[in-house]
């Protein structure tokens, strides 16, 4: 296997050390739904009976095993048994000779067909390593087509009623429109954790669900895999209109001490068809009245009667999910211009923070993994116990958020929505769901407890403002404006750095802030990993999910967290207005993208097109108005330039004097060049920046004139991520 592309064949060279894959194996399980039986029959020949050795053990030998390795398998299966077979599918798990056991899968439903990975276990972590993925020339030419699937979502009207026993039981109607003319089957997103009892269509006939194909804890399921499958009666026309009507129940709300409650499974709570469909959400709840509820959308109707309440919640436009929280909350409000935020939290902590803080011998409490950001393990540390109290920063929480709201709006345009709630989550992650934030509950404590039982031993305080911002940020970036594939998140995730960043910069103390935070970030991308490589080398920011592997866990994270942030400020760097020093260029670029792209979803090659607009005369390296050289080498590709900088001062005449010098690059691709800031160093450490320089693999020459004699000349690393010497 020959993958198509270099950033594949780099891909695969990551996992199996060779860029084309060519293996011998002992064994391979296959199921398919193509021509492979013919083919394999074409080539077979009846058994020799003077062969001494018979294969008289291979059914005894292979049906139990035959059973397990076929559970991941069919439900996609199953899809083309009932449906339209023209998209074939095939799927075989190799047991290769030298490199273990390894799965090929040609899905011709989806865009990117051809795949080839391995489960891994790391520890006691599984990963689904993916060596190599792309599209096959089938399913290139109908892309477009694959992407709209094979149903359409129209709208999501939830009832749900939320009992003492936190037991949750609920009523979806999902109004759906047909792709396909031939499709019987409809995988929703679920919780395994919620069983449905029963669906129906609009005409009251009762449709058939498939919930155990995927047995839990079958060696498939090793990525989160919620799951059921609605079999249809009949097929729908394309472009007809049909309603679904589920009702389930379940427990997805776990009780974590104190009172907090931990909403899991804020991602498949309901029957869904996924982030990639946008839908109108109508959203009603009932729950104890002593609890206090907040949704993604407007509350347009509350009460309470006889110790329950009652509160219904609609989305303003679109959505791409929908989510609620609960607790005993107090709150805090405050405006930002139009927009109302407001917080919620509980008084106490979760126990498994105040276990960490009293600490000796407790275990660690793992919280389960949110969609999209990292799980974390929650270590004990021995401390003394007074209570900590989320509330107690309620209003420090309202006035970061709105200062937020306002500094953001002034950035990328309107805030999108009428209000926000922020409301606390036990663990250390934040979210930002349209109009609802979830926030950790260590983002609620004062900064000194914070510090004190946060994860990351380097310092920073990733919990304190940074996340707040960063949250509120993806209300413009992935919300309003959502990302096509798991190749262009990295958009939402890297803006909301980014935007964080330069939040933190307007609090008090906040240049050196900043520059903090990006130092950590550039330290991150240096680090080694245990293979003795740096986590940039990783793959490039391009690869999204994929970058979190059996290699390197934190892949996702640190490369489309941090990394993007910088590659978006290095972009800032190349908009600056040399004479004037204005950034301006940059913010337009950004607030445009927003207004022209605005309820879509948006693809790395959209921004870069974009971009392409604002292109100054000196970052316009390839003399062609395009930024293509930046992006792909920042976003398509890896590698961090070395840079040794000489130079020399020269007085020419009175207040004038010569700086020149030469840049010699290193450690990146022959064809890597980059706009390199240089700065000159003053007394008392002011340093202002005397140019960019064209720096290509023959390096560059340099000279600038200023009006006094610098004490040192430097690359400005604190614009640049690269090594400096
Ligand atoms: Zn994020």
């Amino acid at each position: 296997m020959i993958p198509p592309n270099a950033a594949e064949k780099r891909s695969l060279a990551q996992f199996i050390q060779a860029p084309i894959l060519e293996e011998g194996f002992s064994s391979v399980y296959m199921r398919f739904t193509d021509q492979t039986a013919q083919e394999l029959l074409a080539l077979s020949r009846r058994p020799d009976p003077d062969d001494p050795e018979q294969p008289d053990q291979f059914v005894q030998e292979w049906a139990s095993p035959a059973q397990t390795l076929g559970q991941g398998t069919s439900e996609r299966i199953l899809m083309d048994l009932l449906g339209d077979r023209s998209h074939p599918y095939f799927y075989a798990r190799v047991q290769g000779l030298n490199l273990g056991a390894f799965q090929v899968i040609d899905d011709e439903r989806v865009p990117e067909a051809f795949s080839v990975g391995a489960i891994r276990k790391v520890d006691s972590e599984v990963f689904g390593d993916i060596w190599c993925s792309f599209p096959t020339q089938a399913s290139q030419a109908r892309a477009a087509a694959l992407r709209e699937g094979v149903v359409k979502v129209l709208s999501y009207a939830l009832d749900i009623r939320i009992h003492p026993d936190r037991s949750l039981e609920g009523r979806a109607e999902v109004q759906l429109e047909s792709r396909s003319a031939q499709n019987r089957l409809i995988p929703f997103g679920l919780s395994r954790w919620l069983a449905v009892s029963g669906i129906e269509d609009d005409r009251g006939r009762r449709v058939a669900v498939v919930e155990d194909l995927l047995p839990k804890g079958s060696p498939a399921e090793a990525r989160a895999y919620d799951q059921v499958d609605v079999v249809l009666p009949e097929p729908y026309p394309v472009g007809e209109r049909f309603r679904l009507i589920f009702k389930y129940h379940g427990n997805v709300i776990a009780d974590v001490g104190n009172g907090v409650l931990y909403v899991g499974a804020r991602g498949s709570w309901y029957p869904n068809l996924g982030l990639g469909n946008p839908a109108v959400y109508d959203l009603t709840f009932h729950y104890p009245e002593k609890l206090t509820l907040v949704a993604t959308g407007s509350r347009v109707e509350e009460k309470s009667s006889e110790g329950w309440s009652e509160s219904r919640w609609r989305s303003d436009g679109v959505f791409r999910v929908a989510g609620f929280n609960l607790g005993p909350y107090i709150s805090a409000e405050r405006r930002a211009g139009k927009v109302q935020v407001k917080v919620y939290a509980t008084r106490e902590a979760e126990s498994a923070l105040e276990k960490r803080r009293a600490g000796a011998g407790t275990p660690p409490v793992i919280i389960p993994g949110p969609y999209g950001e990292r799980p974390s393990i929650l270590h004990a540390i021995p401390k003394l116990p007074p209570p900590l109290s989320p509330a107690a920063l309620l209003d420090d929480i309202a006035e970061i958020a709105s200062a937020a709201v306002e500094y953001f709006t002034s950035l990328f345009g309107p805030f999108p929505y009428p209000h926000l709630a922020v409301s606390q989550v036990p663990g250390n992650f934040g979210q930002g769901w349209p109009e609802l934030v979830y926030l950790p509950t260590l983002s609620f404590l004062p900064k000194a407890d914070r510090s004190e039982l946060a994860l990351n031993p380097k310092g920073g305080d990733p919990l304190g403002p940074v996340v707040v911002a960063h949250e509120v940020a993806h209300q413009w970036w992935g919300n309003l404006l959502g990302w096509d594939t798991y190749h262009d998140q990295w958009l939402s995730e890297g803006l909301a750095s980014y935007a964080a960043a330069l939040f933190l910069a307007r609090q008090k103390d906040g240049d050196r802030q900043f520059r903090n935070l990006l130092h950590l970030y550039k330290e991150d991308m240096l680090a080694k990993t245990g293979e003795g490589k740096t986590i940039e080398s990783g793959g490039p920011i391009w690869l999204g999910q994929r970058l979190s592997s059996s290699h390197d866990p934190e892949g996702y994270p640190n490369i489309v967290y941090k990394k993007a942030c910088w590659v978006l400020h290095m972009l800032r760097g190349l908009m600056i207005d040399p004479k004037t020093g204005s950034d301006e260029r940059f913010f337009r670029l950004l607030r445009d993208f927003v207004s022209r792209y605005q309820g879509q979803s948006v693809s790395t090659e959209d921004f870069i097109q974009h971009a392409a607009k604002y292109v100054t005369p000196e970052s316009d390296l390839e003399r062609n108005h395009k930024l293509d050289w930046f992006f792909n080498e920042w976003v398509y590709e890896t590698g961090v330039p070395t840079y040794h900088l000489e130079a020399g001062v020269r007085e020419l005449a009175a207040n004038k004097y010569l700086v020149q010098g030469s840049i010699a690059q290193n450690d990146v691709p022959r064809d890597f060049e980059m706009l390199v800031p240089v700065v000159a160093i003053y007394a008392k450490d002011r340093r202002v920046t005397l140019g960019r320089v064209a720096v290509s693999e023959n390096g560059a020459r340099f000279k600038f004139t200023t009006t006094r004699k610098p004490s040192r000349v430097v690359i400005d690393d604190e614009n640049l991520l690269a090594v400096v010497h």
